[in-house]
């Protein structure tokens, strides 16, 4: 069969990697603790359910929605950014609706690069940056992401030659997979930067409502001056309001890139069911108590894992937000080589930090989208099996 250069291009998708190494471990036997995909295990909200079960049967709801989101669910979106983050959108023009933000992610990199270009991308990452990149026929372009550089890439050592070529920069902040907050002057210099150069920056702000201390609120890059003549933002209910299934977004922000986003999704997609549009307009409308309870059961998962692998010598800092706590692996081991290990000697599923990029070598991600038990027996076996963070390999062997 002939294919397209670009579907060689594509990587395998890291976790379809991970779920194969799952089945096999199950096949021995093994009860896997799995800490692997950061996706929720806790259902949608009551409320939430409700609602869909009432739009669901409303004939009106049954025909293919407008492309751009309906205006209920585009006005919604203005009033919870209005409430949540003090910006103010037009929801005309500001606003429009996704099929998750993953789809308006992988689209946005066919709207604004031409085969060559170039998009700036955080490493460690979401996968779906690069992918995203490589099915555009663009070239992705890593900056590093670290603690030594507060996870703030190094936006004025970007090569001439690069910074030329380049059209886009994303940002994810509170990140997948280090679970790491923006800082305001970072954001700053970031919006005076892509305009002297002419770079969109489109910040994915996922998990802005997963954190775990009131100080600890992540922003909006659109609260700061200048924001929206070179910023949209990807956003979506998924992790919000544990609606992964439900495949809901929203890109904000600049009027003329939300417009160009839209040209390419006009044509590719027919948007999201207008139930569920209509359902997301009551979940953003009644957010609260349900966020503030969500964080303080994921606080209590945090603090289980975090203080156990301190426990086990790691000197690990709470992340301050998602689901992530992202660790360094033991003197010795590759990243990949520690997770296959894990697996193998006591039954706990993680993720290779370069699954995230090839600056994730030397780290490992560990999700908490799993019930406190099942963390605190992971816990329990990295002791059994006296697995320590000064326990190199060799001493393992
Ligand atoms: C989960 C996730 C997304 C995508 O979520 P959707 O369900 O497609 O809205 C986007 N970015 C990051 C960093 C994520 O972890």
């Amino acid at each position: 069969m002939k294919k397209s250069t670009r579907i060689d291009r594509i990587p395998p998708y890291i976790f379809a990697v991970i779920d194969k190494k799952k089945a096999e471990a199950q096949a021995k036997g093994i009860d896997v603790v799995d800490l692997g995909i950061g996706d929720p295990d806790l259902p949608t909200p009551k409320f939430i359910v409700d609602k869909m079960v009432e739009a669901v049967q409303n004939p009106a709801n049954h025909d293919y929605p407008p492309y751009q989101g309906t205006k209920d669910y585009r006005t919604a979106v203005a009033r919870w950014y209005k409430k949540r983050f003090g910006v103010t959108l037009d929801p005309e023009n500001e606003v429009i609706s996704l099929i998750g933000s993953k789809e308006g992610i992988v689209h946005s990199f066919l709207s604004f690069l031409d085969p060559g270009d170039v998009a700036l991308l955080p490493d460690p990452g979401y996968p779906a940056y690069q992918t995203g990149v490589l099915i555009a026929g663009g070239e992705p372009y890593k900056l590093n992401v670290d603690e030594a550089n507060n996870y703030e890439p190094d936006l004025d050592g970007i090569p001439a030659d690069i910074l030329a070529k380049s059209k886009m920069l994303f940002l994810n902040y509170p990140g997948n997979p280090t679970g790491t907050l923006a800082r305001d002057a970072f954001l700053e210099k970031a919006i005076k930067w892509a305009k002297t150069n002419d770079v969109l920056i489109c910040m994915d702000l996922a998990y802005s409502e997963v954190y775990f201390d009131a100080d600890d609120k992540p922003r909006s890059i659109l609260e700061f001056e200048g924001a929206m003549d070179i910023c949209i933002e990807f956003h979506s209910l998924s992790k919000t309001f544990n609606m992964t299934g439900w495949r809901v977004g929203m890109a904000v922000g600049n009027a003329e890139a939300i417009q160009i986003l839209g040209k390419i999704k006009t044509n590719v997609d027919s948007g999201v069911f207008k139930a569920i549009q209509e359902t997301a307009i009551h979940a953003l409308d009644n957010d609260q108590p349900f966020i503030q309870e969500q964080n303080d059961l994921l606080k209590v998962r945090r603090n289980i894992i975090v203080d156990g692998l301190n426990e086990q010598g790691w000197n690990l800092d709470y992340p301050r937000a998602t689901y992530y706590i992202w660790a360094p692996i033991p003197a010795g081991y590759t990243s990949q080589e520690f997770t296959i290990f894990m697996l193998e000697t006591a039954g706990i599923l993680v993720v290779p930090g370069t699954g995230y990029g090839e600056n994730g070598e030397g780290y490992f991600r560990i999700s908490i989208t799993t019930p406190n038990e099942r963390l605190e027996e992971a816990i329990r076996r990295m002791k059994t099996h006296n697995i320590r963070f000064e326990t190199t390999k060799t001493a393992l062997a």
